[in-house]
């Protein structure tokens, strides 16, 4: 087996620099099962971060689907297949009865790009607004979006970035008062917009404000921003790349969570559980403005093996009940985790299989950076994989697969209680 720095070597000379990867110590993982990983030296790890797998590391009825399809026929997308019917049909059923039409792509970002020009067709309008410090993928367009992720040429004056819901330092008072001061920073950014002559067109956020370190908010907080959205005649489009398919336990998506309804819903990430799917779904009539105006077409994007992929995602999370369990195990995760004693830890949330710590030091999560980088190497050496989150990369993200039990979630927790027992403060 190659050695980790070789392999590093390598990754730069063929993949080229600055590429990304965990840990200061990258760990080389060459088998899953469930929750569990092992390296390529045999150590296990508790994989409490990564949403891709979501029902499960190499989860049998889903690799028996994709065998099974891959075995029979796998083809591009311009010859008639059932596949990717049926589940259009099963995967719209778990939403609104308006949004009942679908586009199947590869990436969450072709599913952001494409639903960023729905907004575009139907209102006839360029300007786009999302929040300042989140991720919607890396096309040209969507880049735009992406902190830290400006494209060439810099900055376009028809993105508007509102600030998101701050996790510790609220937009200010009450939870009315912050509903009320994002939608007033959306109509500020729409009265700019309009000003420069670019015109509203497409509001697009993460219905949980998952990159943003996911802030404790309650149902209708998008109201009074819907309603700024409504009267200016745009489009919302909701990011479910994360919060998606059942990850928060008591919702199947995430803006069923805060009560909202979107008029384009794009997913990604677990759909395929690793296998590279993802998805738009809207109203027939902005479907049909879309395809009329752009027709749409991707090679890949609702495959047979890709569609029988995203149908047994959906079964096994049914079969299973796996968002049962993302609440249950979830609510249990979360009471261990608040049990946890440290003076650095600020605020300790979230909503099924998607949990955090944020930390600050003195009451600065800036100055908790260092510490959090810390802790995640830490864990990573005791042998569980969670990362960074929120604006400073001060708080950690825990995000298990969907199967996570309790005695994992127990681990989970013992690990975390040495760990911050262990560094320096
Ligand atoms: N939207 C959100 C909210 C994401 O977190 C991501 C990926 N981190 C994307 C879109 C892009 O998805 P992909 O990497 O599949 O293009």
């Amino acid at each position: 087996m190659a050695e980790t720095s070789s392999i590093l070597d390598k990754r730069a000379r063929l993949l080229g620099p600055n590429m990304t990867t965990f840990y200061r110590d990258p760990v080389h993982i060459i088998r899953g099962e469930g929750a569990w990983l092992w390296d390529a030296g045999g150590n296990r790890y508790l994989d409490c971060y990564n949403n891709v797998p979501h029902v499960g590391h190499a989860h049998p009825k889903v690799v028996e689907a994709i065998t099974q399809q891959a075995a029979t026929l796998n083809t591009h997308t311009r010859y008639l297949h059932e596949g990717i019917l049926d589940y259009a049909e099963r995967l719209t059923n778990t939403m609104d009865h308006r949004l009942d039409t679908m586009i199947m792509v590869c990436t969450g970002s072709e599913a952001n790009d494409i639903a960023l020009r729905m907004g575009r067709a139907m209102t006839g309008k360029v300007g786009i607004i999302c929040t300042d410090n989140t991720y919607h993928g890396n096309t040209d367009l969507v880049s735009h979006m992406s902190a830290k992720r400006t494209p060439i040429g810099g900055a376009v004056d028809w993105v508007r970035k509102v600030p998101s819901p701050d996790t510790l330092n609220p937009l200010g008072g009450s939870t009315e008062s912050q509903a009320q001061a994002f939608a007033d920073s959306v109509q500020h950014a729409i009265s700019e917009l309009d000003a420069e002559g670019h015109g509203f067109g497409t509001l697009i956020l993460d219905p949980f404000f998952a990159n943003e370190g996911f802030p404790e908010l309650p149902k209708g907080f998008l109201d009074p921003t819907v309603e700024v959205v409504r009267r200016a005649g745009g489009i919302i489009i909701a990011d479910e790349v994360q919060p998606g398919f059942g990850r928060t336990g008591r919702n199947f998506w995430g803006h069923d969570r805060i009560g909202l309804a979107p008029d384009i819903v794009t997913m990604g990430k677990p759909m395929g559980n690793g296998h590279p799917v993802a998805a738009v779904v809207t109203r027939p009539e902005i479907m049909a403005e879309f395809r009329t105006r752009f027709g749409y077409f991707n090679t890949f994007g609702g495959n047979p093996v890709s569609a029988a992929a995203a149908m047994a995602v959906l079964e096994v999370l049914e079969e299973e009940k796996l968002v049962e369990n993302a609440r249950d195990t979830g609510d249990y995760a979360l009471e261990l985790l608040k049990e946890l004693k440290h003076p650095m830890i600020a605020d300790t949330r979230g909503a099924g299989m998607f949990m955090g710590i944020e930390f600050t030091r003195d009451g600065d999560p800036q100055g908790a950076a260092g510490f959090c980088k810390d802790l995640v190497e830490d864990m990573r050496n005791r042998g569980v994989l969670l990362h960074l989150v929120g604006r400073y990369y001060h708080g950690i993200k825990i995000r298990p697969p969907m199967c996570f039990d309790r005695s994992q979630a127990e681990l989970l927790v013992e690990k975390l209680d040495a760990s911050l027992k262990a560094l320096p403060v």
